[in-house]
């Protein structure tokens, strides 16, 4: 990046990372915020909880970077050997922090009411080198060192306890030290087209792109987000991210569901709180997962009304009103049965819209005629109906997140083409 860009590394311990039992969302959450205020992430490093690995880590990150964040090993534990480590590192011996004391002692006096044990207590001490980083959320404070005008902060890996220390200290004492340029996002989201046939389409854009703007595409599910992001270090950059984000929506505005970094259900929630409207779902082989899709948003009461999970054909029977005839002739499986799916919900729910999907996720059931990843989508109103039929060829979990993404955006672009 440019020139005068602040560096960070992000180094998280713990042999529970390695071995994949915890998912290290730390970092994720970290490179996020240092983001915001300008900071760029350029390594993320995971290691255990092993002396030779760490000590390590630190030699060679902090010859690559301005900062280097770490997480994790502060326990009062054995195994978590990250404090004593960092005193010798840094050349220190361990004291005792009045402050980390009086709050170990709250903690377990007036919060947990257990008595406190010495192991504890060893939580307040501290190399007589760092500057102590108040824990408002737990009994292992953090630490920042600093060494040849390098940044070293050490945190615990209990996410919460992190997340507080960087808001309320890490993060104004990073801003405090660097002049930085906050680094600018600006996302859209496309549906129904594949990243190379996207990449075709904007490869022009992409190869004139300026060299401190940078393109990055994000595909998930039949969707690909693109995003553009630079280092605003003044308003011409603003302005000129704005004009280039102008142009790409104009070359994808075919397949673009919203210009925003929203998800598709929330796009689709915004089109049905606008016009006042109300949605309901048939749901056979998604079992559920467009609610749960739609019910993850915030406010989604005001336009999702509910949904029938209709995976037996008895319950599209007698809830959804499908024909008998109609699962006889034409199966489950079928447009035809789709439709009644969508209608029924309508009745049932009495929405304006309604979705419905069924279909064959595998890895079994699948037959000559309906193979795994056969699916059938209905969308609609009281007026029209949409189908699509649609072969996914993945596992089940991938087909299921296909289809209700599929169908979310049919109805998305229904709902845009009739109102
Ligand atoms: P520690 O500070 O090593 O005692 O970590 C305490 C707990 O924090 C661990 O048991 C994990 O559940 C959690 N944890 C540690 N590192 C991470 C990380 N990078 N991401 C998410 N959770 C973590
Ligand atoms: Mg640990």
């Amino acid at each position: 990046m440019n020139r005068g860009t602040v560096l960070a590394t992000i180094i998280t311990i713990g042999d529970e990372l390695l071995i994949g039992q915890t998912i290290d969302t730390n970092s994720a959450w970290m490179a996020q915020e240092l983001n915001k205020i300008g900071i760029w992430v350029h390594r993320r490093i995971a290691i255990g909880d092993v002396w030779k690995d760490i000590w390590q880590s630190l030699d060679e990150e902090s010859k690559l970077s301005d900062i280097i964040l770490i997480t994790g090993g502060l326990g009062p534990t054995a195994d978590d050997i990250t404090k004593p480590l960092l005193c010798q590192y840094f050349d220190g011996k361990m004291v005792v922090n009045e402050e980390a004391e009086a709050n170990v002692r709250n903690i377990f006096e007036n919060i947990l009411k257990r008595p406190l044990i010495e192991r504890n207590l060893k939580q307040a001490e501290v190399p007589d080198v760092c500057t102590v980083i108040p824990n408002k959320r737990g009994t292992a404070p953090g630490m920042w060192f600093e060494k040849n005008g390098k940044y070293f902060v050490s945190m615990p890996g209990v996410p919460h306890e992190m997340k507080g220390m960087m808001h309320y200290s890490v993060l104004p004492m990073l801003q405090k030290k660097f002049t930085m340029a906050p680094i600018i996002h600006r996302t859209l989201l496309t549906a129904g087209i594949g990243e190379s046939f996207l990449a075709e389409r904007i490869q022009e854009f992409e190869k004139n792109l300026p060299s401190n703007i940078k393109l990055a595409y994000l595909p998930n599910y039949g969707m690909v987000k693109l995003r553009l992001t630079t280092a605003a270090y003044d308003s011409r950059t603003h302005i000129e991210l704005e004009a280039l984000f102008d142009i790409l929506k104009q070359q994808v505005a075919d397949v673009m569901v919203v210009d925003e970094d929203i998800s598709l259900q929330e796009a689709v929630g915004r089109l049905l709180t606008t016009r006042h409207q109300t949605l309901g779902t048939a749901e056979s082989c998604t079992g559920g997962y467009i609610a749960h899709l739609l019910t993850s948003i915030s406010g989604s009461s005001l336009y999702y009304k509910g949904g029938v999970v209709s995976y037996a054909n008895k319950v599209k029977e007698e809830i959804l009103s499908v024909e008998k005839e109609t699962l006889d002739d034409k199966g489950a499986v079928s447009e035809e049965t789709a439709i009644e799916m969508m209608k029924g919900a309508l009745q049932a729910l009495n929405t304006d819209y309604a979705i419905a999907t069924t279909g064959v996720m595998g890895p079994t059931g699948g037959t000559l005629s309906k193979p795994v990843g056969n699916v059938w989508v209905a969308v609609g109103n009281s007026e029209k109906v949409r189908t699509h039929e649609f072969h996914f060829r993945f596992d089940r979990q991938r087909n299921i997140e296909l289809t209700a993404n599929n169908a979310l955006n049919m109805l998305r672009k229904f709902i845009v083409e009739n109102s």
